[in-house]
């Protein structure tokens, strides 16, 4: 069902965003990548990824923080493939920091990359989606769209704003044949959140282990790490044919962090 399908993955040069890119390429989807990287790196990826599973793969360098950088990524996907039938919107950044010296430029960045990009492209997205009468839109939110942490307040207020954007997005393609889901990782070991275990070491005065072992696996009562996989299957069994009549949903993989 998903042979042939255009897909367009935010932030997918790295960590979850790769993994939901490559399985949508296995799903037999055309895929456009998109997020920073070094261009002999994302040339390799694009081939590895068109020869292994057969479809054509593009490469948009948008900065999603910017709607004209959006707006282009999406046109630009248009006009290669003919559509887009899929959007993933998986970009993300993070900063630590307690309120009162959260800078207000990580703030805005926060925002942008995190939460307004998604607004912008499924405006520029959803118009072809419902001619067709076919879209599948996803928004990696995480558990803190659902819940806090401390010294998170833009990454928490930008996650909870997605998973508000979701369901507002849900109810007004309910009948287009359009559905709008979230996904919420736990944690998930990928660049992003090693880069913030120094961070909230430091915002803590803990060690890097003690993060490592008490702060992110000690809300996770399974104690192991969401893998990229898991929640990449998640991606592609939200386009698939079961899931038709699920729209407006969050699928929390988090090895119990919110039951507790
Ligand atoms: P990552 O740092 O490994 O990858 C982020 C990707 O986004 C990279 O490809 C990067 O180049 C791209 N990116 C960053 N800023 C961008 C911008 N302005 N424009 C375009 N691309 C940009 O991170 P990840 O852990 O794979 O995170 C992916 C998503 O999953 C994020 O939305 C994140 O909030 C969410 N998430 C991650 C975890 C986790 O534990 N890793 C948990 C919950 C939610």
């Amino acid at each position: 069902e998903l042979k042939s399908k255009v897909a367009v993955v935010t932030g997918s040069t790295s960590g979850i965003g790769l993994a939901v890119a490559e399985s949508l390429a296995q799903a037999g989807c055309q895929v456009m990548l998109n997020g920073f990287g070094e261009e002999a790196a994302i040339q390799q990826l694009q081939s590895r990824l068109s020869e292994q599973y057969g479809v054509a793969v593009g490469y948009s360098p948008a900065d999603v923080a910017c709607p004209e950088a959006v707006a282009m990524m999406i046109r630009d996907t248009q006009e290669q493939f003919g559509g887009v039938d899929i959007l993933v919107n998986n970009a993300g950044v993070q900063h630590v920091a307690a309120v009162e010296d959260f800078p207000a430029q990580q703030w805005d960045k926060i925002i942008a990359v995190n939460l307004s990009s998604a607004f912008h492209a499924i405006q520029q997205v959803l118009p072809g989606m419902k001619a067709r009468g076919w879209g599948r839109i996803i928004n990696v939110a995480s558990i803190h769209g659902l819940v806090a942490s401390p010294y998170k307040s833009a990454y928490v207020a930008a996650k909870h704003g997605v998973i508000g954007l979701t369901k507002t997005v849900a109810l007004e393609t309910a009948k287009a044949g359009v559905t709008c889901n979230a996904i919420c990782p736990g944690y998930v070991l990928t660049p992003l959140v090693e880069n913030q275990i120094a961070d909230t070491a430091r915002a803590r005065g803990l060690t890097e282990q003690q993060v490592m072992e008490d702060v992110l696996l000690g809300s996770q009562p399974t104690k192991r790490f969401t893998s990229v996989e898991d929640i990449a299957a998640m991606a592609v069994f939200l386009c698939g044919p079961a899931s038709t009549n699920i729209t407006g949903s969050v699928q929390v993989l988090d090895g119990g962090y919110t039951a507790m």
